[in-house]
């Protein structure tokens, strides 16, 4: 996708930022948990300037070029520096650290932008012809790296989808709608919204990514407690491979053997291009209505929330739990204010505490909620308080699902404002069964602390939070903060992250968790993936990655492991 203003180095947009301002609390609690030196400036690693840096020659030769522009178009082949920047990589930690330095020593050739399907089969003809690599490109908001070219000779062309971007039709009754895999999330709700309707599919990410990046990465929305992960909404997919195109049938579902629908799901781009989806759609609801629950325990709250989800009288639209850490990092970030306001922060407080919550490290916050219509809500709510009551949950209200809400797309700004103190921060998540989960929070937890300072991070700060769940178990979400080490080296940083990332990654496999609930696999989780499925699982993959991709044109290193 194209983005207006775009923050080249970070997170969206040049003219959004998450200010520390007015959140008195925040910074001073960070220097406690990660032991920060006192001085630590606010800009004491600023990103580097766009003219300040260099990039390699381009590995296509000018005849290649001349052939590529002759089948695309003069203008949908863009080579200038900025593109080839933005381009380079996605939005990990490891990403941000290299870029934000001007380190990009393998940026694609160049950008390509097809206008249709036709355009794109042409493109890996000429691509498979040539020896070129492709990579397919949404918001290029992986965290995995996933759209990072691959090192060596041959040239690579990274695959804008950006003006595939279009709601292509809709049949409200059946409530499916087809979409081009371009469309970003603003985009496909506001073509939807003209129909009344919605896809429901919120990720963090949701202003800067793509339908067909959420397919490709098995991704999943903040709602997908209520609408499903995108896996679930997707009814059928068009590919595009070198081999040819698949379509699978638009059907709600077929006894077909084993479905070719779910190969072309999670395929990272290594397969060929998806170009379009029939995907599940909704009646907008008349409201949405989120509130805060206090529990004593991230433990009580995992009793709570696993009762919430096996109650077959519920139908839930989101619930997030924050561990205890995450709980207390929430309340350090809110806002001071002033006058009234403020007194009704303290009242608030007090009848926070009088209940014998901890906001500073012990109970844990729950965000609930339903999307539905205005008299079927409030029974709703009364069977779930019954149950966050029975676990000792203390309703907060309104407002803190307000804010959440609010602020839900914001926070990665946060992220560059971090890096700009010097202070490391990534995320990971996972999934498990409903019995393990306590237990591998805690292990989680413990290897994530124990990485950080043996990578010279300090003591670390680690918080998680359960937003994705389901009958039988539920995903982890981990977040965690240290201090990079003191160097203009981005490569040193990234293998502090390596040390932090392989830790904890191992944790997560050895403790019954999945190398990746809704991130994928990527570049990054590559070598792990025959823990997961298996050396016969794997050579399945290759012979279907050689049958759809004989001359390995389409993102070769990712997901499948070198
Ligand atoms: C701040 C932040 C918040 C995030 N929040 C969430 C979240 O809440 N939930 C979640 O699931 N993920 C989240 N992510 C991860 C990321 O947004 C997802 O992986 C997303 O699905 C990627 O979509 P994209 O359009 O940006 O894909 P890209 O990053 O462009 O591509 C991702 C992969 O898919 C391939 N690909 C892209 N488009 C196509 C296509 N049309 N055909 C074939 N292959 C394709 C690429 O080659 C690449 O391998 C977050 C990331 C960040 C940085």
């Amino acid at each position: 996708m194209d983005i207006g203003n775009p923050r080249w180095w970070g997170w969206g947009t040049l003219d959004a930022t998450y200010s520390l301002e007015g959140r008195l609390g925040f910074w001073p609690k960070l220097h406690e948990w990660l032991d920060l030196p006192d001085d630590t400036p606010e800009q004491e690693t600023p990103p580097v300037a766009l003219e300040d840096i260099t990039l390699p020659a381009s590995r296509l030769d000018e005849s290649g070029f001349e052939s590529l522009r002759r089948l695309l178009g003069e203008e949908a082949v863009v080579t200038d520096k900025q593109a080839r920047i933005q381009h380079a990589y996605g939005k990990s930690y490891r990403d941000l650290v290299r870029i934000r330095a001007g380190h990009i020593p393998n940026p694609p050739d160049a950008v390509v932008y097809p206008e249709d399907e036709a355009e794109i089969a042409a493109l890996l003809s000429w691509a498979a012809e040539h020896a070129v690599t492709v990579i397919p490109f949404g918001g290029g908001s992986s965290v995995l790296g996933g759209v990072e070219p691959p090192t060596g000779e041959r040239p690579t062309l990274t695959l804008e989808m950006a003006k595939l971007n279009r709601v292509l039709s809709v049949d409200p009754e059946s409530l499916t709608a087809r979409v081009q895999a371009g469309a970003t999330g603003p985009g496909i709700e506001a073509q939807l919204h003209e129909h009344g309707l919605t896809l429901g599919h919120f990720p963090q990410s949701f202003e800067f990514s793509t339908l067909g990046g959420w397919i490709a990465t098995r991704a999943a929305g903040q709602n997908s407690i209520g609408y499903g992960k995108i896996e679930d909404m997707t009814q059928a997919v068009r590919m595009v491979s070198p081999a040819g195109i698949i379509e699978t049938k638009d059907v709600p579902a077929s006894a077909t053997g084993p479905s070719v629908r779910e190969l072309v799901v999670g395929s990272e781009g290594i397969f060929g291009v998806i170009t379009e989806a029939t995907m599940r759609v909704h009646p907008r609801p008349e409201l949405q209505d989120y509130r805060g629950i206090l529990l004593h325990s991230f433990e009580e709250g995992i009793a709570a929330f696993r009762e919430l989800m096996q109650c077959k009288d519920l139908r839930l639209s989101i619930v997030r739990l924050s561990d205890a850490p995450e709980t207390a990092g929430y309340a350090a970030l809110a806002h001071e204010h002033h006058g009234l306001r403020r007194l009704f922060d303290s009242l608030a407080q007090l009848y926070v505490r009088a209940h014998r919550h901890d906001l500073d490290g012990g109970s844990a916050l729950m965000v609930l909620g339903f999307d539905g219509d205005r008299q079927w809500i409030p029974r709703q709510w009364e069977l779930a308080l019954e149950i966050c009551r029975e676990h000792g949950g203390l309703l907060l209200g309104r407002a803190i699902g307000r804010s959440w809400k609010r602020d839900r797309f914001t926070q990665p700004y946060l992220r560059d404002t971090l890096l700009d103190r010097s202070i490391l921060v990534d995320t990971l998540e996972t999934a498990t069964s409903w019995s393990n989960l306590v237990q591998l929070h805690t292990a989680l937890a413990r290897s994530l602390k124990a990485a950080i300072a043996s990578n010279g991070g300090g003591p670390g700060y680690v918080m998680n939070h359960v937003s994705h769940a389901y009958e039988q178990g539920a995903s982890l979400y981990a977040t965690f903060l240290g201090r990079q080490i003191p160097t203009s080296d981005p490569l040193a940083k990234q293998a502090q992250w390596e040390g932090i990332k392989g830790a904890a990654t191992d944790a997560i496999l050895s403790s019954g968790g999945t190398l990746s609930h809704h991130h994928g696999i990527g570049r990054d989780h590559a070598p792990w993936l025959k823990g997961e499925i298996g050396q016969t699982g794997i050579d399945a993959l290759r012979a279907l990655k050689l049958a759809l991709d004989p001359t390995g044109t389409m993102n070769p290193g990712i997901l499948l492991p070198a």
